[in-house]
């Protein structure tokens, strides 16, 4: 129903919470976050109001991490509980995802990738994104992602900076969101998707179609939301992302690309309303 995903300097719970606050009006059922922390994700979620969340976070805190994600949740498939509530994580808590809408083809994914091995927790649709970027991000760590693309010329063998990540030891952010554009081409159905990952730190991806999602770009901090009214307090500038396409966003990078990695532009403009 809602996400926020936040990158900056401030602690993330801080900024997603107070954006999930502006996200309320929406109605939902659930309500969670994930940050990283070092050499996993860290989520707390709660089935009920905010405040249930709060009291939660409270009880188990979470670290000052700077790179988080969070969601209302709207329960389409799979009750409104505790373990049905997003950020939903792969086998290893390595990786967390946030989603709005529906995957059509969950259940044909599931089986899948249950032969495959996976363990499920949770009785979502949406969990089937998680495990299935796990895969795409263990199978293919280094490997380019043109042999994804049967055939004829692969856009994305393109022009990713392949700089490592700052910090040292970190794995190039362009194949996190490589792996996002080939789990975007396995899904129907409609999604809005943000994902943090413990090899990316000051990263999110996200991706959309048929459901909405907007970057907010401040002072050295972004946001990805289903809605603007979720950053508008920090930020005003916002960039509306196309249908199909895959984000890439740091505190001070934007790439943008449709689903086979050709790169395009979101239509940036100032929000000048008050929410
Ligand atoms: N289909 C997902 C679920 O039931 C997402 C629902 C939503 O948009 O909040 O968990």
């Amino acid at each position: 129903c809602g996400i926020v995903a936040y990158v900056g300097h401030r602690p993330a719970r801080d900024a997603v919470l107070a954006g999930l606050r502006r996200l309320e009006y929406r109605g939902y059922d659930s309500a969670g976050i994930a940050v990283l922390n070092g050499a996993r994700v860290d989520v707390r979620r709660k089935a009920g109001a905010l405040g249930n969340l709060e009291a939660v976070l409270r009880d188990e805190p979470l670290p000052g991490s700077t790179t988080g994600i969070g969601h209302t949740r709207w329960a389409t498939h799979g009750a409104p509980t505790d373990g049905n509530a997003h950020p939903h994580i792969d086998c290893t808590g390595t990786l967390a995802v946030v989603h709005n809408g529906v995957i059509e083809n969950h259940a044909a994914l599931h089986a899948e990738l249950a032969d495959a091995g996976h363990v499920f927790r949770s009785q979502t649709d949406t969990e089937v994104i998680a495990h299935l970027l796990e895969a795409e991000l263990d199978v293919r760590a280094g490997v380019p992602e043109s042999p994804a693309v049967a055939g004829g010329q692969p856009p994305d063998g393109g022009p990713a900076p392949s700089g490592r990540q700052e910090g040292g030891g970190g794995r190039d952010p362009a194949e996190f969101a490589a792996a996002l554009r080939r789990v975007c081409r396995r899904l129907s159905g409609s999604f809005s998707i943000v994902a943090i990952h413990r090899d990316f730190p000051g990263v999110v991806v996200g991706a959309r179609r048929n459901s909405p999602l907007v970057v907010g770009r401040g002072e050295n901090e972004a946001f990805l939301a289903s809605d603007v009214a979720a950053f508008i307090a920090a930020t005003r500038q916002a960039v509306e992302i196309g249908q199909d396409c895959v984000v890439l966003l740091t505190s001070d990078r934007l790439d943008v690309t449709d689903f086979e990695g050709n790169p395009t532009q979101g239509r940036a403009y100032h929000v000048d309303w008050d929410a």
